[in-house]
Protein backbone atom coordinates (compact mmCIF):
# COMPACT_ATOMS: atom_id res chain seq x y z
CA UNK A 1 0.00 0.00 0.00
CA UNK A 2 1.64 3.26 -1.13
CA UNK A 3 1.76 5.51 2.17
CA UNK A 4 0.28 8.61 2.49
CA UNK A 5 0.59 11.70 4.64
CA UNK A 6 -2.13 10.95 7.40
CA UNK A 7 -3.94 14.01 9.23
CA UNK A 8 -2.64 15.19 12.88
CA UNK A 9 -5.91 13.72 13.89
CA UNK A 10 -5.34 10.39 12.53
CA UNK A 11 -1.62 10.13 13.94
CA UNK A 12 -2.83 11.13 17.07
CA UNK A 13 -4.51 7.60 16.91
CA UNK A 14 -2.63 5.45 14.39
CA UNK A 15 0.77 6.66 14.03
CA UNK A 16 3.47 4.67 15.67
CA UNK A 17 2.21 1.16 15.64
CA UNK A 18 0.17 -1.14 12.89
CA UNK A 19 -1.09 -4.45 14.16
CA UNK A 20 -0.46 -7.04 11.95
CA UNK A 21 -2.88 -9.77 11.41
CA UNK A 22 -4.52 -11.06 14.99
CA UNK A 23 -2.01 -8.22 16.78
CA UNK A 24 -3.22 -6.49 19.68
CA UNK A 25 -4.81 -3.49 18.92
CA UNK A 26 -3.22 -1.20 21.50
CA UNK A 27 0.24 -1.42 21.87
CA UNK A 28 1.70 -3.75 23.93
CA UNK A 29 3.57 -3.14 27.37
CA UNK A 30 6.72 -4.69 26.94
CA UNK A 31 7.32 -5.05 30.90
CA UNK A 32 10.54 -6.66 30.36
CA UNK A 33 13.92 -5.59 31.24
CA UNK A 34 15.68 -7.62 28.66
CA UNK A 35 15.35 -9.52 26.01
CA UNK A 36 16.52 -13.25 24.90
CA UNK A 37 18.48 -14.29 21.76
CA UNK A 38 19.52 -17.64 20.37
CA UNK A 39 23.17 -16.80 19.81
CA UNK A 40 25.84 -14.45 21.45
CA UNK A 41 26.82 -13.93 17.75
CA UNK A 42 22.84 -12.33 17.48
CA UNK A 43 23.09 -10.62 20.09
CA UNK A 44 26.42 -8.98 19.19
CA UNK A 45 25.22 -7.31 16.15
CA UNK A 46 22.93 -5.39 17.87
CA UNK A 47 25.82 -4.25 20.41
CA UNK A 48 27.90 -3.37 17.37
CA UNK A 49 24.17 -1.41 16.04
CA UNK A 50 24.81 -3.43 13.36
CA UNK A 51 20.98 -4.88 13.49
CA UNK A 52 17.66 -3.15 14.94
CA UNK A 53 16.44 -4.98 17.61
CA UNK A 54 16.20 -5.14 21.66
CA UNK A 55 18.58 -6.34 24.53
CA UNK A 56 18.08 -4.32 27.43
CA UNK A 57 15.53 -1.65 28.38
CA UNK A 58 17.27 1.30 29.64
CA UNK A 59 18.92 1.45 26.25
CA UNK A 60 15.20 0.65 23.84
CA UNK A 61 11.73 -1.38 24.91
CA UNK A 62 9.57 -1.55 21.99
CA UNK A 63 6.39 0.28 23.73
CA UNK A 64 8.59 3.25 24.21
CA UNK A 65 9.50 3.18 20.39
CA UNK A 66 6.13 3.10 19.84
CA UNK A 67 4.92 6.38 21.53
CA UNK A 68 8.39 8.12 20.21
CA UNK A 69 7.20 7.36 16.73
CA UNK A 70 3.81 8.23 17.38
CA UNK A 71 5.73 11.74 18.74
CA UNK A 72 8.00 11.72 15.82
CA UNK A 73 5.16 11.53 12.96
CA UNK A 74 2.97 14.24 14.88
CA UNK A 75 6.03 16.59 14.90
CA UNK A 76 7.18 15.71 11.96
CA UNK A 77 10.39 13.99 12.31
CA UNK A 78 13.48 11.72 11.18
CA UNK A 79 13.95 9.82 14.57
CA UNK A 80 12.43 10.02 18.56
CA UNK A 81 12.99 8.91 21.61
CA UNK A 82 11.16 9.06 24.92
CA UNK A 83 12.42 9.87 28.43
CA UNK A 84 11.90 9.85 32.33
CA UNK A 85 10.90 13.51 32.18
CA UNK A 86 10.75 16.66 30.34
CA UNK A 87 14.16 18.04 32.57
CA UNK A 88 15.72 14.34 30.99
CA UNK A 89 14.98 15.47 27.66
CA UNK A 90 16.18 18.75 27.60
CA UNK A 91 19.48 17.85 29.31
CA UNK A 92 20.13 14.81 26.90
CA UNK A 93 19.00 17.40 23.70
CA UNK A 94 21.41 20.09 24.77
CA UNK A 95 24.26 17.52 26.25
CA UNK A 96 23.83 15.65 23.28
CA UNK A 97 25.68 18.33 21.41
CA UNK A 98 27.38 20.84 24.06
CA UNK A 99 30.37 19.26 26.39
CA UNK A 100 32.11 21.14 29.35
CA UNK A 101 33.99 24.38 27.05
CA UNK A 102 31.25 24.98 25.04
CA UNK A 103 29.16 27.07 25.16
CA UNK A 104 24.96 27.68 24.50
CA UNK A 105 22.56 30.66 23.50
CA UNK A 106 19.29 30.44 25.52
CA UNK A 107 16.53 32.56 25.38
CA UNK A 108 15.91 33.65 28.90
CA UNK A 109 12.24 33.04 29.04
CA UNK A 110 11.78 29.45 29.89
CA UNK A 111 10.53 27.29 32.28
CA UNK A 112 11.97 27.96 35.72
CA UNK A 113 12.97 24.19 35.70
CA UNK A 114 14.78 23.87 32.48
CA UNK A 115 16.39 27.66 33.39
CA UNK A 116 18.04 25.90 36.88
CA UNK A 117 19.36 22.64 34.86
CA UNK A 118 21.27 25.15 32.49
CA UNK A 119 21.87 28.16 34.54
CA UNK A 120 23.04 26.04 38.23
CA UNK A 121 23.76 22.49 36.94
CA UNK A 122 24.50 22.25 33.69
CA UNK A 123 27.30 25.01 34.33
CA UNK A 124 28.74 23.06 36.91
CA UNK A 125 29.59 20.88 33.66
CA UNK A 126 31.60 23.54 32.26
CA UNK A 127 29.32 24.48 29.66
CA UNK A 128 28.68 28.23 29.32
CA UNK A 129 24.98 29.59 28.91
CA UNK A 130 24.21 33.28 27.22
CA UNK A 131 20.53 33.93 28.27
CA UNK A 132 18.92 36.67 25.60
CA UNK A 133 15.41 38.16 25.82
CA UNK A 134 13.21 36.21 22.88
CA UNK A 135 12.58 39.69 22.07
CA UNK A 136 15.65 40.86 21.66
CA UNK A 137 17.33 42.27 18.12
CA UNK A 138 18.70 40.10 15.72
CA UNK A 139 22.00 42.21 15.90
CA UNK A 140 22.70 41.14 19.57
CA UNK A 141 21.20 37.76 18.92
CA UNK A 142 23.84 37.45 16.47
CA UNK A 143 26.73 39.22 18.98
CA UNK A 144 25.75 36.53 21.72
CA UNK A 145 27.63 33.83 19.50
CA UNK A 146 31.33 32.51 19.83
CA UNK A 147 33.34 30.09 18.02
CA UNK A 148 32.34 27.18 20.48
CA UNK A 149 28.70 27.95 20.67
CA UNK A 150 26.67 24.44 19.97
CA UNK A 151 23.31 25.54 19.63
CA UNK A 152 20.54 27.68 20.80
CA UNK A 153 17.48 27.04 22.69
CA UNK A 154 13.89 28.50 22.96
CA UNK A 155 10.28 27.40 24.21
CA UNK A 156 7.52 28.14 21.50
CA UNK A 157 4.98 29.10 23.89
CA UNK A 158 7.86 29.97 27.44
CA UNK A 159 6.10 28.58 30.61
CA UNK A 160 4.83 30.61 32.79
CA UNK A 161 5.54 34.24 30.93
CA UNK A 162 3.33 33.15 27.69
CA UNK A 163 5.71 34.65 25.47
CA UNK A 164 5.43 33.54 21.55
CA UNK A 165 9.25 32.75 20.33
CA UNK A 166 10.21 33.89 17.18
CA UNK A 167 11.13 30.22 15.90
CA UNK A 168 11.64 30.78 12.25
CA UNK A 169 14.24 34.17 12.88
CA UNK A 170 15.84 32.55 15.36
CA UNK A 171 16.56 28.64 13.58
CA UNK A 172 17.88 31.13 10.71
CA UNK A 173 20.40 33.09 12.86
CA UNK A 174 21.66 29.32 14.35
CA UNK A 175 22.09 28.22 10.83
CA UNK A 176 24.46 31.20 9.73
CA UNK A 177 26.69 30.13 12.23
CA UNK A 178 26.43 26.56 11.84
CA UNK A 179 24.48 25.38 14.82
CA UNK A 180 21.37 23.73 15.01
CA UNK A 181 18.18 25.48 17.06
CA UNK A 182 16.43 22.97 19.64
CA UNK A 183 13.01 24.12 21.06
CA UNK A 184 10.49 23.01 24.07
CA UNK A 185 7.36 22.22 22.39
CA UNK A 186 5.44 21.37 25.31
CA UNK A 187 3.07 24.45 25.59
CA UNK A 188 1.89 24.43 21.94
CA UNK A 189 2.14 20.63 20.94
CA UNK A 190 2.28 19.24 17.76
CA UNK A 191 -1.17 20.55 17.10
CA UNK A 192 -0.60 23.51 17.49
CA UNK A 193 2.81 24.26 16.36
CA UNK A 194 5.43 22.22 14.45
CA UNK A 195 8.91 23.69 15.04
CA UNK A 196 10.39 21.57 12.49
CA UNK A 197 8.71 23.39 9.59
CA UNK A 198 9.80 26.65 10.70
CA UNK A 199 13.43 25.67 10.82
CA UNK A 200 13.77 24.37 14.17
CA UNK A 201 16.69 20.82 14.09
CA UNK A 202 15.09 19.07 17.79
CA UNK A 203 12.17 19.26 19.29
CA UNK A 204 11.48 18.78 22.85
CA UNK A 205 8.81 18.08 25.14
CA UNK A 206 7.67 17.68 28.93
CA UNK A 207 4.88 14.87 27.70
CA UNK A 208 3.69 15.78 31.24
CA UNK A 209 2.03 18.17 30.31
CA UNK A 210 -0.81 18.21 27.39
CA UNK A 211 0.22 15.02 25.41
CA UNK A 212 -0.04 12.90 28.96
CA UNK A 213 -3.37 14.78 29.30
CA UNK A 214 -4.35 13.91 32.46
CA UNK A 215 -1.78 13.98 35.34
CA UNK A 216 -0.82 10.85 34.90
CA UNK A 217 2.45 10.44 34.21
CA UNK A 218 5.96 12.60 33.90
CA UNK A 219 7.50 11.89 30.90
CA UNK A 220 9.96 13.52 28.07
CA UNK A 221 10.24 13.12 24.50
CA UNK A 222 13.45 14.05 22.31
CA UNK A 223 12.33 14.40 18.41
CA UNK A 224 14.85 15.16 15.25
CA UNK A 225 13.91 17.12 12.50
CA UNK A 226 16.88 15.11 10.52
CA UNK A 227 17.95 18.37 8.58
CA UNK A 228 20.57 19.45 10.43
CA UNK A 229 23.86 18.45 8.52
CA UNK A 230 26.48 17.45 11.00
CA UNK A 231 28.98 16.53 8.70
CA UNK A 232 28.83 19.94 7.41
CA UNK A 233 29.98 21.31 10.25
CA UNK A 234 32.24 18.35 11.68
CA UNK A 235 34.35 20.44 13.75
CA UNK A 236 31.96 21.48 15.57
CA UNK A 237 30.54 18.49 17.03
CA UNK A 238 33.09 15.68 17.04
CA UNK A 239 30.99 13.76 19.14
CA UNK A 240 28.81 12.96 15.83
CA UNK A 241 31.42 13.07 13.43
CA UNK A 242 34.34 11.17 14.47
CA UNK A 243 34.44 7.70 16.09
CA UNK A 244 32.90 7.06 19.20
CA UNK A 245 35.13 5.18 21.61
CA UNK A 246 32.87 4.02 23.95
CA UNK A 247 31.11 2.31 21.44
CA UNK A 248 32.55 0.44 18.96
CA UNK A 249 34.36 3.06 17.33
CA UNK A 250 30.98 3.60 15.80
CA UNK A 251 30.72 7.42 13.65
CA UNK A 252 27.14 8.71 13.95
CA UNK A 253 26.80 10.82 11.49
CA UNK A 254 28.52 9.05 8.87
CA UNK A 255 26.24 5.38 9.75
CA UNK A 256 23.69 6.90 10.70
CA UNK A 257 23.02 10.22 8.65
CA UNK A 258 21.50 13.29 8.70
CA UNK A 259 18.13 11.58 10.05
CA UNK A 260 18.98 8.76 12.50
CA UNK A 261 22.54 10.35 13.90
CA UNK A 262 21.38 12.48 17.00
CA UNK A 263 18.90 10.33 18.24
CA UNK A 264 21.22 7.05 17.89
CA UNK A 265 23.72 8.55 19.96
CA UNK A 266 21.40 10.10 22.46
CA UNK A 267 20.30 7.02 22.86
CA UNK A 268 23.54 4.43 22.95
CA UNK A 269 25.40 7.29 24.63
CA UNK A 270 23.75 9.52 26.75
CA UNK A 271 20.61 6.77 27.77
CA UNK A 272 23.05 3.83 28.52
CA UNK A 273 25.26 5.83 30.77
CA UNK A 274 22.63 8.36 33.04
CA UNK A 275 19.61 5.68 32.04
CA UNK A 276 16.77 8.16 32.42
CA UNK A 277 14.08 5.52 30.46
CA UNK A 278 10.46 6.26 30.73
CA UNK A 279 8.70 3.03 32.71
CA UNK A 280 6.44 1.22 29.17
CA UNK A 281 3.58 1.25 31.72
CA UNK A 282 4.10 4.67 31.38
CA UNK A 283 4.54 5.30 27.32
CA UNK A 284 1.61 2.91 27.55
CA UNK A 285 -0.35 5.63 29.45
CA UNK A 286 1.19 8.29 27.60
CA UNK A 287 -0.36 7.14 24.46
CA UNK A 288 -3.68 6.75 25.69
CA UNK A 289 -3.09 10.93 26.21
CA UNK A 290 -1.85 11.09 22.65
CA UNK A 291 -4.78 9.41 21.03
CA UNK A 292 -6.96 12.44 22.08
CA UNK A 293 -4.60 15.16 21.90
CA UNK A 294 -6.22 16.42 18.90
CA UNK A 295 -9.41 16.69 20.39
CA UNK A 296 -8.77 18.04 23.79
CA UNK A 297 -6.23 20.37 22.85
CA UNK A 298 -9.02 22.83 20.44
CA UNK A 299 -11.28 22.42 23.56
CA UNK A 300 -8.35 23.70 25.96
CA UNK A 301 -7.41 26.80 23.40
CA UNK A 302 -11.34 27.76 22.95
CA UNK A 303 -12.13 27.47 26.97
CA UNK A 304 -8.99 29.60 27.14
CA UNK A 305 -9.72 32.42 25.11
CA UNK A 306 -13.52 32.93 26.69
CA UNK A 307 -11.72 33.00 30.18
CA UNK A 308 -9.27 35.45 28.52
CA UNK A 309 -11.71 37.20 27.39
CA UNK A 310 -14.29 37.12 30.32
CA UNK A 311 -10.99 38.59 32.52
CA UNK A 312 -10.37 41.07 30.40
CA UNK A 313 -13.70 42.52 30.97
CA UNK A 314 -13.56 42.24 34.42
CA UNK A 315 -12.95 45.47 36.98
CA UNK A 316 -11.22 43.45 39.57
CA UNK A 317 -8.45 42.57 37.16
CA UNK A 318 -5.82 44.57 36.35
CA UNK A 319 -4.26 42.92 33.55
CA UNK A 320 -4.45 39.92 31.23
CA UNK A 321 -1.70 37.75 29.42
CA UNK A 322 -2.80 35.04 26.84
CA UNK A 323 -1.35 35.32 23.26
CA UNK A 324 -4.36 34.81 21.29
CA UNK A 325 -5.68 37.67 22.48
CA UNK A 326 -5.80 40.31 20.47
CA UNK A 327 -4.86 42.99 22.97
CA UNK A 328 -1.63 40.60 23.45
CA UNK A 329 1.82 41.64 22.85
CA UNK A 330 2.60 38.33 20.96
CA UNK A 331 -0.65 37.93 19.19
CA UNK A 332 0.51 38.40 15.54
CA UNK A 333 3.54 36.32 16.47
CA UNK A 334 0.86 33.50 17.91
CA UNK A 335 -1.29 33.97 14.11
CA UNK A 336 1.93 33.34 12.70
CA UNK A 337 3.13 30.15 14.32
CA UNK A 338 0.21 28.81 15.86
CA UNK A 339 -3.17 30.10 14.09
CA UNK A 340 -5.33 27.57 15.24
CA UNK A 341 -4.73 28.15 18.90
CA UNK A 342 -1.88 28.70 21.32
CA UNK A 343 -2.34 26.82 24.81
CA UNK A 344 -4.66 26.91 27.78
CA UNK A 345 -2.66 28.29 30.07
CA UNK A 346 -3.53 32.16 31.08
CA UNK A 347 -2.10 34.74 33.50
CA UNK A 348 -3.71 37.45 35.44
CA UNK A 349 -3.45 40.34 37.77
CA UNK A 350 -5.78 41.27 40.37
CA UNK A 351 -6.19 44.80 42.07
CA UNK A 352 -5.33 44.23 45.55
CA UNK A 353 -2.19 41.93 44.57
CA UNK A 354 -0.75 39.29 46.62
CA UNK A 355 -3.42 39.51 49.68
CA UNK A 356 -6.68 39.54 47.24
CA UNK A 357 -4.76 36.77 44.96
CA UNK A 358 -4.39 34.33 47.49
CA UNK A 359 -8.19 35.28 48.65
CA UNK A 360 -9.46 35.21 45.34
CA UNK A 361 -8.01 31.49 45.04
CA UNK A 362 -9.28 30.16 48.98
CA UNK A 363 -12.54 31.00 47.22
CA UNK A 364 -12.57 28.66 43.67
CA UNK A 365 -14.11 25.27 43.65
CA UNK A 366 -13.56 24.30 40.06
CA UNK A 367 -10.07 25.37 39.50
CA UNK A 368 -7.88 23.30 41.94
CA UNK A 369 -4.66 25.00 43.34
CA UNK A 370 -1.87 23.00 41.97
CA UNK A 371 1.94 23.17 40.52
CA UNK A 372 0.89 21.54 37.20
CA UNK A 373 -0.49 23.11 34.06
CA UNK A 374 -1.19 21.89 30.95
CA UNK A 375 -3.83 18.98 31.58
CA UNK A 376 -7.39 18.02 31.78
CA UNK A 377 -8.49 20.01 35.05
CA UNK A 378 -8.38 23.74 35.71
CA UNK A 379 -5.74 24.23 38.08
CA UNK A 380 -4.57 27.56 39.30
CA UNK A 381 -1.57 28.57 41.18
CA UNK A 382 -0.11 31.84 42.79
CA UNK A 383 3.33 31.59 42.13
CA UNK A 384 4.04 34.02 44.95
CA UNK A 385 2.90 32.38 47.83
CA UNK A 386 4.19 28.81 46.46
CA UNK A 387 7.38 27.91 43.76
CA UNK A 388 8.28 31.51 44.35
CA UNK A 389 7.77 32.11 47.84
CA UNK A 390 11.63 32.59 48.72
CA UNK A 391 11.27 35.38 46.56
CA UNK A 392 10.30 39.16 47.65
CA UNK A 393 7.95 41.74 46.22
CA UNK A 394 10.71 43.45 43.98
CA UNK A 395 12.77 40.37 43.27
CA UNK A 396 9.17 38.68 42.00
CA UNK A 397 8.72 42.31 39.46
CA UNK A 398 12.34 41.83 38.35
CA UNK A 399 11.68 38.36 37.47
CA UNK A 400 8.94 39.04 35.20
CA UNK A 401 6.09 37.04 38.36
CA UNK A 402 4.78 39.84 40.26
CA UNK A 403 2.95 39.30 43.67
CA UNK A 404 -0.09 40.10 41.76
CA UNK A 405 0.36 37.04 39.58
CA UNK A 406 -2.49 34.46 39.30
CA UNK A 407 -1.26 31.18 36.35
CA UNK A 408 -4.60 29.87 35.74
CA UNK A 409 -4.51 26.31 33.14
CA UNK A 410 -7.84 26.26 31.89
CA UNK A 411 -8.86 22.80 31.79
CA UNK A 412 -11.12 21.08 29.30
CA UNK A 413 -14.18 21.08 31.80
CA UNK A 414 -17.44 23.08 30.98
CA UNK A 415 -16.75 26.84 30.02
CA UNK A 416 -19.66 27.92 31.91
CA UNK A 417 -18.70 25.64 35.01
CA UNK A 418 -15.12 27.41 34.85
CA UNK A 419 -16.74 30.56 34.44
CA UNK A 420 -19.25 30.46 37.15
CA UNK A 421 -16.21 29.45 39.22
CA UNK A 422 -14.26 32.82 38.57
CA UNK A 423 -16.75 34.74 39.01
CA UNK A 424 -17.91 33.42 42.40
CA UNK A 425 -14.77 33.60 43.85
CA UNK A 426 -14.74 37.20 42.33
CA UNK A 427 -18.00 38.61 44.35
CA UNK A 428 -16.34 37.13 47.50
CA UNK A 429 -13.28 39.46 47.48
N1 LIG B 1 9.58 22.26 29.70
C1 LIG B 1 8.48 22.98 30.00
C2 LIG B 1 8.02 24.04 29.05
C3 LIG B 1 7.78 22.76 31.19
O1 LIG B 1 6.69 23.48 31.47
C4 LIG B 1 8.26 21.75 32.07
C5 LIG B 1 7.57 21.46 33.35
O2 LIG B 1 6.72 22.22 33.81
C6 LIG B 1 9.41 21.04 31.73
C7 LIG B 1 10.03 21.30 30.53
C8 LIG B 1 9.96 19.98 32.62
O3 LIG B 1 9.22 18.82 32.45
P1 LIG B 1 9.03 17.67 33.54
O4 LIG B 1 8.31 18.27 34.70
O5 LIG B 1 8.27 16.63 32.80
O6 LIG B 1 10.40 17.20 33.93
Amino acid sequence: MEMIELKQSTKCIQAGYSPKNGESRMIPIVQSTTFKYDTSEDMGKLFDLEADGYFYTRLQNPTNDYVAKKICELEGGSAAMLTSSGQAANFYAVFNIANCGDHVICSSSIYGGTYNLFNVTMRKMGIDFTFLSPDCSMEELEAAFRSNTKCVFGETIANPALIVFDIESWAEKAHEHGVPLIVDNTFATPINCRPIEWGCDIVTHSTTKYMDGHDATVGGCIVDGGHFDWMAHADKFPGLTTPDESYHGVTYAEKFGKEGAFITKCTSQLMRDFGSIQAPMNAYMLNLGLESLHVRMPRHCENALKVAEYLEANDKVTWVNYPSLPSNKYYERAQKYMPNGTCGVVSFGIKGGRKKAEEFMRHLKVAMIATHVADAHTCVLHPASSTHRQMNDEELIAGGVGPDLIRLSVGIEDIEDILADLQQAFDQI
